[in-house]
């Protein structure tokens, strides 16, 4: 069963002593991490960075997952991405499904697994380029963020019926400057 990975860890001299403690760094790629408005490119290196310690009943794993993804910004449509940063505290046993703890299987520690469930989780379903992104124009469809696109902005309906209670020329009513 053991798979042979860039995050796969053997485990064995660590699970003797409870308490004993391995940093460990890997890197490379992990397929299928795709969501609804984002994912990791398919040749995009992801970087494990944890410490594995000997616990009663297992190996937890404490540290950081990091992930470049990309998308399409939400609002204007064009290529979003950056860099995911993911603080991870799991715990790896015998017996573990992936549910409660992962699997710890004959002291092999895969990370693997961890990583694919915490970069799909925290993939951001609707990514924006920039948070100022002024998005695209609803009527003409042009970038706001190259400019003005030169289309009338239209009123509130609501405005425009006050605007009928107003003769032409007079300024806009007001209760106290009315005529006497
Ligand atoms: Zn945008
Ligand atoms: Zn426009």
């Amino acid at each position: 069963m053991t798979r042979h990975s860039e995050f796969v860890v053997q485990v064995s001299g660590l699970t003797r002593a409870v308490g004993t403690r391995r940093h460990e760094v890997r890197s490379g790629r992990i397929p299928g991490l795709e969501g609804i408005g984002a994912k990791v490119p398919p040749q995009a290196e992801i970087v494990v960075d944890v410490i594995l310690e000997a616990v009663i009943g297992g190996v937890s794993v404490t540290g950081t997952v990091k992930a470049p993804w990309a998308g399409e910004c939400r609002r204007c449509l064009s290529p979003a991405g950056g860099v995911l940063e993911l603080a991870v505290r799991e715990l790896y046993t015998p017996g573990g499904d992936c549910d409660e703890t992962y699997p710890l299987f004959d002291d092999v520690v895969d990370l693997e697994l961890m990583a694919h469930d915490a970069v799909l989780l925290d993939l951001p379903v609707a990514p924006l380029c920039r948070e100022s992104c002024a998005g695209l124009c609803p009527r003409c469809g042009e970038d706001l963020n190259q400019g003005p696109c030169g289309c009338v902005v239209e009123r509130d309906p609501r405005f425009a019926a006050l605007d009928v209670l107003r003769s032409p020329g007079e300024p806009p009513a007001h209760p106290s400057s009315g005529p006497v």
